[in-house]
């Protein structure tokens, strides 16, 4: 095992292979608070990448209904569960990670989901933790809460189901980042799918090799971002490139929103695999649930998420998600516009950091007809 440093943790840690941090990392942030569960996002994943024979019930993207909902069933309860008590000290974790908790002859704490815990991708669906009481109304805090979680492939920079795989199938693409499975070595032992703690690949019966997202790649080497992100109803997504955290670029898009405003937060960063995408969290939500969830920097990223309406960096940042299919490589706001730009420095959108209001007349006497809606 060699010794790696994983900054989500703040500690070193042990890793089957040499740190090693691609050219550039594929990174991406996702907003709970605008998710509405619409599914577009599974579905365009779905319809591009997996509608072939013994893909049928493979979810590269998913979206599950929090604290009751996952897929495959409990994939991470069953792992919280096994790993033990996991305590943070400040920003450092000193709990055991899934490679710190292997079991002799193993190479990272996992399991392996059965069939039958495939069978109902949408259990728990808007299913709320506490009722709905009669009567009930809103007043400030959410006794009944739940929330929507979108997941893809994390494409890690310590990946489980790289470390996993005996047959040395799996490799990290060294110009993104990309984590991918070479079918042709596969040989569908099934490591990957057992010590991946986000349950993220998937076994194909049919060609008896192992699957999983692939981040669109073909698209990322055009310059535009994968199939869920332009297709989301909510516009909740928004990809590009992290750095390191002493690397970090304010006019960076996902650096932004990582390292300086830390607004987003990588998911379950205790498993130790340093995933590449990250959550800004719900707000109403009870912040023990969170924490567990997304780490200890969980108050103050709601905290500065809740004060986005006062920040004109912040919230002209979050009106680019979903502005364009392009990669934004980098940004700026001057003054009630903001601007993305691609690698090459070149424009590429443009929005405005409050959309304008029209307001037309309630009765149009050049159409001769009555509008109900005027704005
Ligand atoms: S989320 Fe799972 S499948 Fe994706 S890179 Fe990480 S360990 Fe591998
Ligand atoms: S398309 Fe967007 S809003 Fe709809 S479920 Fe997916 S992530 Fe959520």
């Amino acid at each position: 095992m060699a010794r790696v440093y994983n900054w989500q943790i703040g500690r070193e840690m042990p890793y089957w292979y040499p740190e090693h941090r691609p050219k550039r990392q594929f990174a991406a942030v996702f907003d709970t608070n605008k998710c509405i569960a619409c599914q577009t996002c599974t579905l365009a994943c779905k319809t591009t990448w997996t509608s072939g024979k013994g893909q049928e019930y493979m979810l590269w993207n998913n979206v599950e209904t929090k604290p009751y909902g996952f897929y495959p069933l409990a994939w991470d309860l069953n792992l919280l569960e096994k790993l033990g008590a996991q305590n943070w000290e400040g920003e450092r974790y000193s709990g055991r990670t899934i490679f710190e908790a292997a079991q002799p002859g193993e190479r990272v704490l996992g399991w392996r989901p059965e069939d039958i815990d495939y069978a109902n991708p949408n259990v728990g669906e808007d299913d709320c933790v506490n009722g709905v009481e009669k009567g009930a109304h809103f007043s400030g805090v959410h006794k009944s809460w739940f929330f929507y979680l979108a997941r893809i492939c994390n494409h890690c920079t310590y990946p489980a189901c790289l470390a996993s795989c005996p047959r040395g199938s799996i490799y990290k693409r060294p110009e993104d980042g990309i984590v991918l499975i070479d079918q042709g070595r596969c040989r569908g032992y099934q490591e990957c799918v057992k010590g991946c703690p986000y349950k993220k690949t998937f076994y194909n019966t049919m060609t008896g090799t192992s699957e999983k997202c692939i981040a669109c790649f073909p698209k990322i080497e055009l310059g535009m971002q994968p199939q869920c992100f332009v297709n989301c109803i909510g516009k909740i997504r928004f990809a590009g490139w992290i750095s390191k955290p002493e690397n970090a670029r304010a006019d960076n898009p996902i650096d932004f929103l990582v390292h300086v405003k830390k607004v987003a937060l990588p998911l379950f960063p205790q498993f130790g695999l340093e995933p590449n995408v990250y959550y800004i969290p719900p707000v109403n939500v009870p912040r023990e649930f969170l924490l567990q969830m997304f780490g200890p920097n969980v108050d103050a990223a709601i905290e500065t998420y809740q004060n986005a309406p006062r920040d004109k960096d912040l919230s002209g940042l979050l009106t680019l998600f979903g502005s364009t299919e392009s990669m934004v490589s980098k940004w700026k706001r001057v003054e009630e516009q903001v601007m993305g730009y691609d690698e090459g420095g070149r424009e590429i959108i443009r929005v405005p950091l409050r959309e304008p209001t029209h307001i037309r007349q309630a009765f149009d006497a050049a159409r001769g007809v009555a509008r109900t809606n005027i704005s």
